[in-house]
């Protein structure tokens, strides 16, 4: 095995699935370990200290969900992509805000999961602990971009996901431009066909409730009607 190859923790029961992951992971140079009882994933991410997971949301013993929530709340900060079952799109809302970074829906091509992989590593990679130090001021509020973190006037601190962290990116390098729901779809949410602008809604307001003063009333990351979103800075 190479030294600098990334480990892949696959969750997942259904074994003809197992066999094509590991095989098409193993072929691309990842090494591979396999869980499929939900009540054995925490033990193998204590051990294995995965780079990424691939978590299949219907598992023996526990689902996903659960398992995605835990693994944040215990501050493990490795990209996770779920798998769901087709036409789950409340599924796939409700996970991406428990902190799951991406979602594949069944039945997927593997060059397809294998780019939103590749892109996810890269990104998690490029904000690694040693990466340069980028904060972002709005008002009072700082955010850490390296860190994924807001740090807030009266000393709370909010954890960013992944794709909260590229949104921030995206609208700061467009910075007091109007941004279009399309424009994030395309640029943020790059490879996935399954998604919509209320994704968009979604993760806006949610990233709106960690990073305003006032989430009823933003002064930075504001809503054009008509048009989409900004973010307003001096
Ligand atoms: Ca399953």
């Amino acid at each position: 095995m190479p030294e600098n190859s990334k480990k892949i923790l696959i969750v997942e029961d259904e074994p003809s699935l197992v066999f094509t992951l590991k095989d098409t992971l193993e072929a691309e140079n990842y090494e591979v370990v396999v869980v499929s009882d939900g009540n054995d994933v925490l033990d193998a991410v204590k051990s294995t200290e995965p780079d990424l997971m691939i978590l299949d949301l219907m598992l023996p013993n526990r689902n996903g969900y659960e398992i995605c929530e835990e693994i944040r709340r215990l501050k493990y900060t490795f990209p996770i992509i779920m798998l769901t079952a087709r036409d789950q799109e409340i599924d796939k809302v409700t996970g991406l805000n428990i902190g799951a970074d991406d979602y594949i829906t069944k039945p997927f091509g593997v060059k397809e999961l294998l780019a939103r992989i590749t892109a996810r590593l890269r990104r998690a990679n490029a904000y690694s602990k040693s990466g340069p130090v980028e904060i972002l001021k709005l008002g009072k509020v700082k955010i850490d971009l390296n860190e994924s973190r807001v740090y807030k006037p009266d000393d709370s601190v909010e954890e960013l996901s992944t794709r909260e962290v590229e949104i921030i990116e995206y609208l700061l390098s467009n910075a007091n431009q109007p941004i279009s729901r399309d424009d994030l779809l395309e640029k943020v949410w790059r490879y996935e066909y399954s998604t919509n602008t209320r994704t968009v809604d979604v993760h806006i307001s949610k990233l709106r409730a960690k990073v305003e003063i006032n989430p009823d009333d933003p002064r930075y990351l504001v809503t054009l009607h008509g048009v989409g979103y900004m973010l307003k800075i001096n």
